[in-house]
């Protein structure tokens, strides 16, 4: 089996490396590292970023180094899917915390009661929450979440077309 592609992702890219967590992707994200100390962590990693200097650093260090471009979420996606070999999917139980990168745990209303405004808990049934002590962030599939889902079925159409 093909080891699924982990990643770290500089500061200019937090956007997508938030939706590489919920998408079951191990992702370090580094958001006040000089270039030196993420070429430091790079490792077997796969490094996402847009500088110029640092894709040329890493290249040189014989590091795997994507440039996932400036477009969309979705083309960003299409490119590191097209890339990489890999098929973006959409599952809560394999995300990790968009936070802090860390495994969800399902969790059920009675359990996040008082971590959830009153809303939320009304529309929805299943939560998922972070199981990283320092975090506990809860999620559920609100907006976000049809957001992603609604990316992710336009790049299947769009393949399906091609
Ligand atoms: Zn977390």
């Amino acid at each position: 089996m093909v080891m699924k592609p982990r990643f770290i992702v500089d500061a200019m890219l937090s956007s997508l490396a938030r939706w590489l967590r919920f998408l079951g992707y191990d992702t370090l994200y580094c958001e006040t590292q000089s270039d030196n100390e993420i070429l430091e962590r790079v490792g077997d990693l796969i490094l996402l970023t847009r500088d110029k200097e640092l894709i040329l650093r890493a290249k040189n260090r014989g590091f795997h180094v994507l440039n996932p471009g400036s477009g969309s979420k979705k083309a960003m996606l299409e490119k590191l899917e097209q890339e990489l070999d890999i098929q973006f999917v959409a599952n809560p139980d394999r995300s990790r915390c968009p936070q802090c990168n860390s495994g969800l745990q399902r969790k059920s209303r009675n359990q996040v009661l008082d971590q959830v405004p009153l809303g939320s808990l009304r529309n929805h049934e299943t939560f998922w929450q972070c199981d990283n002590s320092d975090c506990l962030q809860v999620y559920w599939q609100g907006r976000h979440w049809t957001r992603i889902q609604n990316t992710l079925r336009q790049l299947r159409r769009q393949s399906a077309q091609e």
